[in-house]
């Protein structure tokens, strides 16, 4: 069945989608494996220096307007960049409330949990009841009939549908972070945004298609085709796999690689593309280990003409169009984590208080108080986090890439602890589904669907360890600026003497810097209370996270980029300092919002920090102390086979 049979033609009038039911093959059935794509070259050729030059190029290189990351990672701690803290435009707040009031009793009637779950397919009343809330169109600009709800709201939004159904809340992230609204909105031409974005809005669901079989964080490897015919338009050729949405999506964004020609400059460039179009076929419907009710296709492309209008931005720029589009689409997934973690918080708090074991309730041993104490301080700090990260955005006055990718990877792992702890706060019931439990008479939480659901958060839309990546090489760029030529080995001499004494003058003026500052002053940041001690704290060791990056720099030089677990580390530490800035600044603002409760929102910025603390202390000192090459030889013999024995006498559960 192609997508043909279940689309919104274009021509037709737009009316909120209804899903029928799908006929592609859904997991377990058993279908011939996908095979890739006809290559345009062979993946196989693409080298490790191919696939960093593709990044590269992908990066915004620009940086126009300040941001506090960068200057974090420069050793600068820029607090006047987020105290006091951004205040939401009241316009945008007062029609962002309405709809939130309205969102909130649709997910409270209207969405079940565990239907969704049972079923695996998330009911058309839900999407045609969201489509007429206008939560399709929630980041569409109301000139095009959508909402246009502020980043806040937008997540807050995603955070409330997350809580009562976390694959409804990835189906309208999918959507709108990274499906067709949010690349148009930035790159769209008015001719584009005219067509397609009222269709969006009205309730026309997106996908984005960038992931192939032989390409997952590697787009250097990308091999579905985009070839010009006479007319100027494109073929599209090429299978894509796992794409969110996929198999009910009207609209796609699709990435694919035009080989260059006369008049073609060539590159990963992005299209939208309808998927009634002639030749596209949705071949399966994917099953996962959480989120269930996703509907994720394997889409396959042959001969697929699309209109050279179709083009988003330019050609060659797909990936930037990804990248820059992620600078807040990234934001939507810590939501869904906020969101998480706040019921761990709220489930941990009352079983922990209700269940006695050796004659006190359990959160009352001191083993489970620990896992308590955690996930209170880390909701707090993830919140703080958000929030800034959401009126930054909203405000536009600062650059927030990396403050955004900070908080998905920051995010996206403490969310998967929390559960975790969540899990072994409540014993056996924290492994049982909700549907057992409720058969037993007791209240069906599906605390295991929660870390199921959140495990994904930790792979897609960058994996942890492509954000270290990425992130680091934010981290590294001012040095990269005014020294790369030094340690590029390809770099001829006259360029290396250039750099040479550009970044003599850099450091002359800089590195002195990293010596002394307000983080070594008694008393400093007064104005902070009690918890000056911790912006103190941030002040001093963002010097040092600075230093030791030089210090890295200066050892391996070119090779720095292969020590990934030196650089995931310092992105590391950047991120809990990021977070400590956030919890106390959150707390002055909480405060005067809310005096009633200040000394609430003073205890748990306090009792945040100072895990944070801990953890930064231990990371700066395991950026020199550690065993990570011992641990890499050690993983080059097992990839090796040296140590196969160890894997015998198995029945191996995939089939021989
Ligand atoms: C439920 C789900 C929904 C998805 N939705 C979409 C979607 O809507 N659209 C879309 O285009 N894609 C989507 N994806 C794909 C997703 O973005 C990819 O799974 C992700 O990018 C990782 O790619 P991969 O799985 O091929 O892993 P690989 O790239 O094969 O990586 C395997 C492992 O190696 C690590 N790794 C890879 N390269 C490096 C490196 N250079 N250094 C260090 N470590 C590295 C990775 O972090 C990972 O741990 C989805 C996937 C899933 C499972």
């Amino acid at each position: 069945m192609t997508t043909t049979d279940r689309t919104v033609p274009s021509s037709e009038p737009v009316s909120p989608p209804v899903q029928e039911p799908i006929d592609v093959p859904v997991d377990g059935d058993s279908v011939p494996p996908v095979p890739s794509a006809a290559p345009v070259s062979s993946p196989t050729a693409v080298t490790e220096r191919d696939a960093r030059k593709v990044a590269e190029a992908a990066r915004e290189t620009e940086w126009h307007k300040p941001s506090f990351g960068k200057e974090l990672f420069l050793g600068r701690l820029r607090l006047d960049l987020i105290d006091p803290w951004p205040q939401p435009d009241p316009a945008y707040e007062a029609k962002g409330q309405v709809f939130l009031e309205k969102l909130a009793e649709f997910c409270r009637t209207s969405i079940d949990n565990a239907v969704i779950e049972r079923d695996a397919h998330i009911p058309d009343e839900v999407i045609t009841g969201l489509a007429g809330l206008g939560a399709f169109g929630m980041k569409i600009d109301e000139a095009y009939g959508g909402l246009g709800l502020s980043n806040l709201d937008y997540c807050r939004a995603l955070m409330l549908v997350g809580s009562a159904n976390a694959s409804v809340s990835a189906m309208l992230s999918a959507h709108q972070s990274i499906g067709v609204p949010q690349p148009l909105k930035l790159f769209g031409t008015k001719e584009q945004k005219e067509k397609f974005l009222p269709r969006l809005a009205a309730g026309e669901i997106s996908a984005f298609l960038l992931t192939e079989p032989d390409e997952g964080s590697d787009p250097a490897r990308l091999t579905t085709s985009a070839v010009p015919d006479d007319n100027g338009d494109y073929v599209l050729n090429g299978v894509k796999l796992w794409a969110t949405n996929g198999t009910v999506a009207s609209l796609l964004v699709v990435m694919a690689r035009v080989p260059k020609s006369d008049g073609h400059r060539g590159g990963i460039t992005a299209f939208v593309v309808e998927s009634d179009t002639e030749g596209i076929t949705v071949e399966r419907r994917n099953g996962f280990l959480g989120l269930r009710g996703l509907e994720n296709s394997v889409t396959r492309f042959h001969n697929v003409r699309v209109p050279k209008q179709n083009v988003i931005g330019a050609e060659g720029q797909g990936l930037k169009i990804a990248l820059t589009t992620l600078n807040t689409g990234r934001l939507s997934l810590p939501a869904n984590c906020v969101g998480a973690a706040k019921w761990c918080l709220n489930v941990a708090r009352e079983w922990a208080s209700a269940r006695v074991q050796w004659g006190r309730p359990v959160g009352q041993h001191e083993a489970v108080a620990q896992k308590i104490a955690f996930i209170a301080a880390t909701t707090y700090g993830l919140e703080s986090m958000l929030d800034l990260c959401c009126l930054l955005a909203d405000d536009d006055r600062n650059d927030i890439r990396i403050e955004a990718a900070l908080i998905k990877l920051f995010g996206s792992e403490k969310a998967w602890l929390l559960a975790d702890e969540l899990i072994q706060i409540r014993g056996g019931r924290g492994y049982e589904t909700a549907e057992s439990l409720r058969a037993r008479g007791e209240r069906p939480l599906p605390v295991e669907q929660l870390l199921r659901d959140l495990r994904i958060n930790r792979i897609f839309e960058g994996s942890t360890e492509i954000m270290h990546l990425l992130i680091a090489r934010e981290a590294v760029d001012q040095h990269l600026a005014v020294a790369g030529d030094i340690i590029d080995p390809e770099a001829k001499l006259g360029r290396k003497a250039k750099a040479g004494a550009r970044a003599g003058a850099f450091y002359a003026r800089w590195l002195p810097t990293l010596a002394v500052g307000g983080g070594q002053v008694p008393g400093g940041y007064g104005g902070y209370g009690p918890l000056a001690k911790h912006i103190r704290f941030v002040e001093r060791s963002a010097r040092k996270l600075a230093r030791s990056t030089f210090y890295g720099m200066s050892r391996w030089q070119a090779k720095l980029e292969k020590k990934q677990t030196f650089l995931g580390r310092i992105v590391d530490i950047g991120a809990e300092l990021y977070a400590i800035a956030c919890a106390v600044v959150y707390a002055q603002t909480l405060k005067t919002d809310d005096p009633a409760n200040a000394a609430q929102y003073e205890e748990l910025a306090d009792l945040f920090c100072t895990q944070a603390r801990r953890r930064v202390d231990r990371l700066l000192h395991d950026l020199w102390f550690n065993d990570d090459a011992e641990n890499y030889d050690a993983a080059m013999r097992v990839l090796d086979g040296r140590y196969r024995a160890f894997e015998a006498d198995l029945v191996d559960p995939a089939g021989a």
